[in-house]
């Protein structure tokens, strides 16, 4: 599902209250239901009348992006991205895959997850306008932290990404309004949940 064109907004794996009260439900609404399929729709206009790039997965798009017809790399980038960027940061809100795993790479390689903490909420507050913080493995499969704007993704720079944190208003100005702060502290806590720290 949802391997290639035409790409699907799935439904949320969880209810839309079900991460109350760090976000609330009409944001986690808005932002699935509209935002996304935005990009989806988007996404799929974009590649429509290019059957020759339709078997493509996200990943394969964005890491290519430079391949692509020069008129629809744009395009591209910005709506599979938003697909992408989507998809990861609402999956993991709520769970993450080897979860024990993960914790320890992030022990091991910052020292604490206070540290982390410090460090991940620096970067998303350095984000000027919209984009993301992430959460990233290097080439060389070292753990490290960086910031992208608007839709980018570190896909084309070779990192695999494990969790992105979306610092556009739309992901919580309802709730927060304008305090980024208060929103990566209630994200922290949604993610301490899902790494089972107390
Ligand atoms: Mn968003």
């Amino acid at each position: 599902m949802n391997e290639h064109y035409p790409f699907i907004n799935p439904p949320l794996p969880y209810p839309y209250n079900a991460l109350e009260p760090y976000i609330d439900e009409k944001t986690m609404m808005l932002h699935h239901d509209r935002h996304l399929q935005t990009y989806v729709d988007n996404l799929n206009n974009t590649l429509k009348n290019y059957p020759q790039y339709q078997s493509l997965s996200l990943e394969q798009l964005l890491f290519h992006i430079d391949c692509l017809p020069k008129e629809i790399q744009d395009s591209v980038k910005n709506n599979a991205g938003g697909v992408f960027n989507h998809l990861l940061y609402f999956s993991t809100l709520n769970h993450i895959d080897q979860s024990d795993k993960l914790l320890g790479s992030i022990l091991n390689t910052f020292g604490s997850f206070e540290e982390f903490e410090k460090q991940f909420t620096s970067a998303a507050l350095s984000v000027f306008g919209s984009g993301y913080a992430w959460l990233v493995y290097d080439p060389y499969g070292n753990l490290t932290i960086l910031t992208t704007k608007n839709q980018d993704t570190p896909i084309p720079l070779g990192f695999y990404p494990v969790l992105n944190l979306d610092v556009w208003e739309h992901a919580y100005y309802l709730k927060h309004y304008n305090k980024r702060a208060d929103y990566i502290r209630d994200w922290f806590s949604l993610l301490k949940k899902n790494l089972s720290i107390s």
